[in-house]
């Protein structure tokens, strides 16, 4: 009996998690621990503007609403959603081209997205990112000091209807204050445990 993996299925993994909450920390820490042809994330699309700092084609492909449209149009998003009143969206053919040439692959997208993915991927491993409760998720939106009171409580609002989804998803990491590395360690081990999934490994029987 030979036993080979087979990671044609079960390559995506989605991450999502409310404003705040840590996505973005816990992502890069997880990319950077890993050898790149392992594991690799993805450059979405959005309407929205470029925050200070961010670079086109690295943080995300910075389009117009019509650009957007036209590729909708043209059926090249393997998912898209608004969010916070802009579009953002997966290409289908950089999806593709990086599950060919990366061994799995990190879609940091919102509830409304992850969901079009488990239902175009059913393998794909959804975790969801979150802080221990709401009053600690409003601490770190209030402690970055990136949005004004109005947008903070939009967020939290947010985060509740996000809540709502959690059932799409298989794992639920909580990214406690001061603890990111265990987080980051949580995460690592959810991703290493799915090479190990029946579905991912091929058995032939001589
Ligand atoms: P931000 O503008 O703060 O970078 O992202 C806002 C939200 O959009 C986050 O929840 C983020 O995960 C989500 N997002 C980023 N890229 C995509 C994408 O390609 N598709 C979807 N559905 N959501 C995305």
């Amino acid at each position: 009996m030979i036993i080979t993996s087979n990671l044609a299925t079960g390559k995506i993994i989605v991450m999502s998690a409310p404003s705040g909450a840590g996505k973005s920390s816990i992502l890069k820490r997880v990319i950077n621990g890993k050898n790149k042809s392992d594991i690799s994330s993805l450059v979405s699309y959005t309407t929205r503007k470029p925050r200070s700092g961010e670079i086109d084609g690295q943080n995300y492909f910075f389009i117009t609403k019509n650009v957007f449209k036209k590729m909708i149009d043209n059926k090249m998003f393997a998912e898209w959603a608004m969010v916070h009143n802009n579009y953002y969206g997966t290409s289908k053919k950089l999806l593709h081209d990086t599950l060919n040439s990366t061994q799995k692959v990190i879609l940091e997208i919102d509830v409304q997205g992850a969901i079009q993915i488990k239902h175009l991927y059913p393998e794909t491993c959804m975790i969801f990112i979150m802080t221990p409760n709401l009053k600690s998720l409003y601490n770190r939106l209030i402690l970055r000091q990136q949005d004004s009171i109005e947008i903070i409580n939009e967020r939290l609002e947010n985060a509740k209807q996000e809540l709502k989804f959690i059932n799409y998803y298989d794992y639920l990491v909580i990214n406690n204050h001061n603890k990111l590395n265990d987080a980051v360690k949580a995460v690592e081990i959810i991703i290493e445990s799915l090479n190990y999934k029946i579905t991912n490994n091929k058995l032939f029987f001589d």
